[in-house]
């Protein structure tokens, strides 16, 4: 994956001089700095602002503060990327304004958009000249116009602006390439000045004949909230399909290879796991159920998935309890991966970590291993054991769990890890290990949807 980014990064290094725009980002997470490292690869002048002081004063000394893959040589191979932390002067500089700040979900399960909202005003406040704004945050349907109020509101001197919506599709852990080679872009927007602005600031994703899918602001909203349904429905689905592959003796591998080789079914997100996590899916179909609500529409489907994907972490602790055969009480339980997906740091609602609060509540042990994502778990659970490799996790344990489907596992010396254990039991939740090979190294082994024993019975 990595070659073949970089091959694409000095592929369309011919055309970074193109377009020039000055453009201020506000909020540099995992959007807000990839965003920011791909416009200023692209050509644009780039200024990446933060409430949080530490993270920019990293950043200013060259660190990155979070793990996607080549985002480090993004940022240190362009010089017209700047850090700040004084957000108004950030606002006032530029002409053009890209809010990327958090979104999160309240504890009361509704949208938390007090920093979109701080940003707003902070952009009302700091209106010097006329400016662009797109908001790059995933939203609830009717904030945006909502944000344009707030910007209003604080606009004294009331000076033109105008808003538009650019929803962000990018994934964590392939998030430079997803930004510099996405299927398409959304723009919510119906001004044609914004239309050639954005296609000028994305210069390269034009030359390379991307869609751009101009549409209503409303529109823009809906599609990001619907895409991120329609995706967390596939994985429930899946994932229902791999537990009924397990009392059949059908393979998961078999039905899914069947099934999206059909062209109106497609082969992506068709690997079960332990559930879909991270800070996107969960807040946004929960923001499309709460919009849903309100104007009394019922989405069954999307409930439906939500209540599975619940469900699934119960599966894999079952098969860890009917692997194991004796109370989980006092066992010691390996854990490989801790991220809520692979080539991440981020742990945010990530099913590894909702399977170790229960086991930590069963009274079990655990030892744990993650290439990137310890520094942040170790924040929610400081009392496991971490250890620094996962021949470390094996040593004495009871069962190994993979919960996260790092490459770097399916690539270990199985025989030392299986002499380490105290008894070789192994749920491997992502599927990413060669059954029948673990079965011969003597492993206890299960995984989701790939059964070995039940079969129907004539
Ligand atoms: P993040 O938590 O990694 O980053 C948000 C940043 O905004 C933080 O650094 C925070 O300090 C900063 N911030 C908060 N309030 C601020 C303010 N008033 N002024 C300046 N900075 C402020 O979040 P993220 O994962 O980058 O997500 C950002 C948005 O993009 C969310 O709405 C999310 O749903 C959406 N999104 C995320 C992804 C993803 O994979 N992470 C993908 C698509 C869309």
């Amino acid at each position: 994956m990595r070659s073949l980014l970089y091959s694409f990064l000095l592929l369309i290094s011919p055309f970074t001089l193109h377009s020039k725009h000055k453009v201020t980002i506000i909020g540099t997470g995992y959007v807000g700095l990839v965003s920011g490292a791909c416009l200023a690869e692209f050509g644009n002048d780039v200024l990446c602002c933060d409430v949080d002081e530490y993270k920019i004063h990293l950043l200013s000394n060259g660190e990155i503060p979070i793990y996607e893959p080549g985002l480090k040589e993004l940022v240190h191979r362009n010089p017209n990327i700047a850090f700040s932390s004084n957000v108004a002067e950030a606002i006032q500089k530029n002409d053009i304004v890209l809010i990327c700040v958090g979104t999160s979900l309240s504890n009361s399960g509704e949208a938390d958009l007090s920093a979109l909202y701080s940003a707003a005003k902070l952009i009302g406040e700091n209106l010097n000249k006329p400016k662009t704004v797109y908001i790059k945050s995933t939203v609830p349907l009717g904030t945006v116009k909502k944000v344009k109020s707030t910007i209003q509101r604080y606009n004294k001197n009331s000076t033109d602006f105008a808003i538009a919506y650019l929803p962000e599709f990018l994934r964590e852990g392939s998030a430079v390439q997803d930004f510099i080679q996405p299927d398409r872009i959304v723009i919510g927007t119906e001004s044609k000045e914004i239309q050639k602005q954005i296609s000028e600031i994305l210069t390269p994703l034009r030359e390379q004949n991307i869609p751009f899918l101009f549409t209503k602001i409303e529109s823009a909203e809906a599609i990001k909230l619907v895409a991120n349904s329609f995706l967390a429905v596939k994985i429930s689905f899946i994932n229902e399909i791999a537990n009924l592959c397990d009392q059949t003796g059908a393979d998961i591998f078999e039905v899914a290879k069947g099934i999206g080789s059909d062209n109106r079914i497609g082969n992506k997100c068709l690997n079960p796991g332990p559930g879909y996590g991270g800070s996107c899916f969960p807040k946004d179909i929960q923001a499309i159920l709460n919009n849903a609500q309100e104007f009394g529409v019922n989405l069954k489907v999307i409930t439906a998935a939500v209540e599975a994907n619940h469900f699934q972490t119960k599966v894999v602790i079952e098969k860890l309890k009917n692997t194991l055969q004796t109370p989980l009480k006092g066992k010691t339980i390996g854990i490989l991966g801790l991220a809520f997906k692979a080539n991440t740091d981020d742990v945010r609602n990530s099913p590894a970590l909702q399977i170790v609060s229960e086991l930590l509540a069963m009274g079990v042990k655990i030892q744990a291993y993650d290439p990137q994502a310890m520094l942040n778990a170790k924040k929610v659970h400081p009392q496991l054991n971490y250890c620094k490799t996962s021949y470390e996790v094996a040593k004495n344990a009871d069962a190994l769990m993979i919960l996260t489907e790092w490459e770097e596992f399916s690539q270990l010396d199985w025989v030392q890890m299986h002499n380490s254990m105290k008894q070789a039991h192994l749920i491997d939740a992502r599927n990413i290990l060669p059954l029948d090979k673990l079965l011969k190294l003597g492993f206890k082994h299960t995984g989701i949807g790939r059964p070995f024993e039940k079969k129907f019975q004539d």
